[in-house]
């Protein structure tokens, strides 16, 4: 008797390949449903941290260090 293998369709595998990443024809733009006052959410401009840091723009040690564009920077720096 036989054996007989039955292989799997490679159709299965053809659908895949549509959903490849990278195909930027679906960009969706975020759902303007959000109105400003409900997100509360503002630019954390004045972030503050206390310990243990190194100035990003002095290269100063600091114990307190304010977040200003991406970067920790110590009270002297820091442009208010
Ligand atoms: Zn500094």
């Amino acid at each position: 008797m036989p054996t007989e293998r039955v292989r799997p369709s490679v159709t299965e595998d053809a659908k895949l390949t549509d959903f490849e990443p990278g195909a930027d024809d679906q960009e969706v733009e975020p759902a303007d449903d959000r109105t400003p006052s409900e997100t509360g959410l503002q630019a954390p401009t004045a972030a503050y941290a206390w310990g243990d840091y190194e100035c990003d723009r002095c290269d100063s040690p600091t114990e307190r260090v304010w977040h200003d564009e991406g970067a920790f920077v110590c009270p002297a720096c820091k442009r208010w």
